[in-house]
């Protein structure tokens, strides 16, 4: 196993486990986990797999497969969200925000060797951070015998990446990457974490589900996130409600007419159609009627494209060119202004619309795009 050998390899000794922990893409749902509401990820085969072991003192040392540089080494007494490993140590926050969570929470967590390996992409929307949060939470509470519920340990790795790294991030990704189950996708309450894993099963269905990751990343994401995230919350409090979750999709029009400002409305009508959407998904997926939510994901994406304003011109034209291409329905998933997008075709389309978004691209002067065909895989485990 590749993450045991180059564990030994760099430590000198073999690990006592390995631990791995999927990607995700949402297959509809996007920015509401951050307004308590709904979401449908699947994990995806693509996997982050940490090889550890205890050590004898307080000393963490981690080091990534994916970074030149040696180990960073840190003391756990000293873990402080104000001094988190920054500039090219800077990833270690995500393993590292794992620890502090876990001391913080008052759990025994001791010294550990690290080594990381991945082959989930990482800044493609296919959520490569909670993949390695939730891979190290799982090493660490396993190697220390703290027994922690799945939806525990999601809630500890969202809190490293919110509270150590920084990032204000929902909790969708790490609840996907916990909790998923092979050839389900999961219906998620992100208010309650109630959890219904649905049936997805395109082979069946003679279905492909595209990942088109464009491979960009506006500089615009990170500050265009938080703007909506306060957006959202100051239109909740307009409205009188504890978040846009408790908006009824039958009350979205007199709400909207007591919105002045037009990008309040905006942001409102789409995360509360959203949460719709998610529902009506769901139903299609629970009845095993997985083409018809083609036109649905694109509904999606158009609500992100225009009242959410978070797409870009490359996912906009893979969506286009897939739909042109015969797709059932194609959107952009994850945070948007760039990353990846869906597309649910024909199986024996693959060829066809992956051939039409790379020409598409090319014609553009756009990166050329990797496109992959997914399917459900299982969520965290231990693996040696
Ligand atoms: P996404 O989660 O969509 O991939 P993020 O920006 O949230 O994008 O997280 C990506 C960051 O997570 C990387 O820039 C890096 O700091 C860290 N990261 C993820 N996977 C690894 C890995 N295998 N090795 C080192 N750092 C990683
Ligand atoms: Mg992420």
């Amino acid at each position: 196993m590749a993450a045991a050998h180059a564990f030994r390899d760099l430590y000198g000794y073999e690990p006592e486990g390995v631990w791995t922990a999927p990607g995700r893409v949402n297959l509809i749902g996007e920015h509401t986990d951050y307004n308590d509401g709904f979401v449908l990820p699947f994990a995806l085969p693509q996997r982050t797999a940490v090889a550890a072991a205890r050590r004898a003192d307080r000393t963490l040392r981690l080091h990534s497969a994916d970074v030149p540089s040696g180990p960073v080494v840190l003391d756990l007494a000293g873990l402080d969200p104000a001094h988190a490993p920054h500039g090219d140590d800077g990833w270690a926050a995500y393993p590292a925000g794992v620890a502090w969570a876990l001391l913080d929470a008052g759990l025994p967590v001791g010294g550990a060797d690290l080594h990381i390996g991945s082959d989930v992409p990482t800044g493609a929307g296919l959520s490569s951070s909670a993949a390695l949060e939730v891979a190290t939470a799982l090493a660490l509470t396993e190697l220390y015998e703290m027994p922690l519920t799945r939806p525990e340990l999601a809630a500890l790795a969202r809190r490293a990446e919110n509270a150590y790294v920084g990032v204000p991030c929902g909790v969708m990704d790490q609840m996907a990457s916990a909790c998923a189950i092979e050839g389900r996708a999961l219906h998620l309450d992100t208010r309650t974490l109630e959890q219904r894993h649905l049936p997805f099963d395109c082979a069946a269905a003679g279905l492909r589900l595209l990942v088109i990751d464009t491979r960009v990343k506006h500089a615009l994401a990170d500050g265009a996130y938080a703007r909506r995230r306060s957006d959202c919350h100051q239109a909740a409090a307009a409205l009188g409600l504890t978040a846009l979750r408790d908006l009824p999709h039958t009350e979205l029009d007199k709400a909207l007419g007591r919105l002045d400002d037009p990008v309040l409305r905006r942001r409102v009508r789409h995360v509360v159609t959203e949460n719709e959407r998610v529902a009506r998904v769901g139903e299609l997926l629970r009845a095993g009627r997985l083409r018809e939510t083609g036109p649905l994901l694109t509904e999606g994406h158009v609500s992100l494209r225009d009242d959410y304003e978070v797409s870009c011109p490359e996912l906009d034209l893979a969506v286009a060119t897939a739909q042109a291409a015969g797709a059932y329905g194609s959107r952009m998933t994850g945070g948007g202004f760039g990353g990846s997008a869906l597309a649910l075709i024909d199986a024996d389309a693959e060829a066809e619309v992956t051939r039409a978004v790379r020409a598409a691209f090319r014609a553009a002067g756009h990166l050329p795009p990797h496109i992959t065909a997914a399917a459900p895989a299982a969520g965290a485990g231990r693996l040696l």
